[in-house]
């Protein structure tokens, strides 16, 4: 007897969890499933990878991998996007708050942060300002305040992508090994997608690594010689950086450059819980050495962010009429598909920007059978990071 509970009057009808919490990027409860399909159709329609769809198991419906197996030896590649999708909270982004807050409250480390472009203005708005209010400044207020050490912005990261790629494409160019195009791999989702389903197009895809990682393994190095233990958090728009924090190729000695992923969602649900009233907080300015950055990393967070910072450092004129004009090339905007061309010395590059992975899958049946490009930028969720999986959940009719 618990509680002086003796009799329980009315039977428990509600369902026991049925939790599949294999996947680093997102928790499914096929208990709190109500068969309305909305992640099977976004995970096959949109975004072509089929890793769930609607099973019979006996009589019952239900919804599934193949053969049931655990989501992380499905096909899915941790987009979040059925997260995103779905009403009831049966598929949610996992859930690393509790290890962060750990790490920050342990005496013997030294905790930094990074916060990527996509966050800081859904950020705002799920926390009471105005609509596209950038709120990185009251961010990094909130940050200090609930007791991480070091706080910079994954835009300086971007930059250095920036130059990275752009002299990977220029050096392909130069020796003509441009028969099939560069492309990015900032995106972990589209670099899985491409794993997955075209592993023959993976000498074509950027060795360069993310905005993400190359800064972390630098801000790893900076501060190793802190006498306390290095954690580092990344607060990104997106579900599937928890599995490429994770990849071996990340590791050092064994060890994480981060250490651990927060999405948008979860440093919503953190700022909430430390009791901070976030529009009141006065902004405070990014940590130095690493507190400058272009305006070319601010752009990352949208489709066509990448390539229009790359083509600003692959054109000769710098100048900003020739910037504007890049700006209008047609890279911008949030179509699934665009296409560009400028000019490079007196060659003509060709660039096709992509967002969701199905208009990625279509782009590269086009490329297989002769279209030509010389850079391909692939951006798995439907619009680029600002419609990660990890950002705020938004009713589906405020999102059309
Ligand atoms: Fe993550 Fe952005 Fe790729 Fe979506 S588009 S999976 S948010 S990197």
């Amino acid at each position: 007897m618990r509680y002086n509970i003796s009799r329980i009057r009315f039977p428990n009808t509600s369902p026991e969890p049925d939790v599949d919490d294999s996947s680093l990027c997102i928790t499914k409860d096929k208990s709190k499933c109500i068969l309305c399909g909305d992640c099977v159709r976004v995970c096959s329609e949109v975004q072509n990878v089929g890793a769930i769809d609607f099973a019979y198991r006996g009589s019952k419906m239900t919804i599934s991998t193949v053969f049931d197996k655990p989501i992380a030896q499905s096909s899915c590649v941790g987009c979040g996007q059925c997260a995103l999708a779905c009403p009831t909270g049966a598929i949610v982004v996992k859930d690393d708050t509790r290890k962060v807050w750990k790490e920050i409250y342990d005496k013997n480390t030294r905790v930094s942060v990074q916060i990527a472009p996509a966050v800081r203005v859904a950020l705002g708005k799920e926390l009471g300002l105005n609509d596209g209010e950038n709120a990185i400044g009251k961010i990094v207020a909130a940050l200090r305040r609930m007791g991480f050490d070091d706080i910079f912005d994954t835009s300086t990261g971007a930059d250095l992508t920036v130059l990275e790629e752009s002299a990977e494409l220029l050096k392909r160019i130069k020796e003509g090994k441009n028969d099939m195009p560069l492309f990015t791999s900032c995106c972990p989702a589209w670099v899985n997608y491409c794993e997955k389903f075209y592993p023959e197009l993976l000498p074509h895809v950027s060795t360069c690594r993310s905005p993400m990682q190359m800064f972390a393994s630098i801000i790893k190095e900076e501060y190793s010689t802190s006498s306390k233990r290095l954690v580092h958090v990344a607060v990104m728009p997106c579900t599937a950086k928890k599995f490429e924090a994770a990849r071996e190729e990340f590791k050092v000695n064994g060890v994480s450059n981060v250490d651990y992923v927060l999405t948008t969602q979860e440093l919503i649900q953190m700022i909430k819980e430390s009791g901070i009233v976030f529009s009141e907080l006065e902004p405070e300015a990014i940590d130095m050495p690493f507190g400058t950055y272009t305006g070319a990393g601010v752009i990352f967070g949208v489709t066509g962010g990448v390539t229009e910072a790359v083509l600003r450092r692959v054109v000769s004129d710098k100048s900003p009429t020739s910037f504007r004009s890049l700006a209008y090339t047609g890279v911008r905007g949030m179509k699934g598909v665009k296409e560009a061309s400028v000019m490079y010395g007196d060659r003509k590059l060709r660039i096709a920007v992509v967002s969701g992975l199905k208009n990625a899958s279509d782009l590269i049946e086009r490329i297989k059978s002769g279209e030509h490009y010389d850079l391909v930028e692939v951006m798995a969720c439907p619009g680029g990071c600002i419609n990660g999986g990890g950002q705020p959940f938004v009713q589906s009719e405020e999102r059309e």
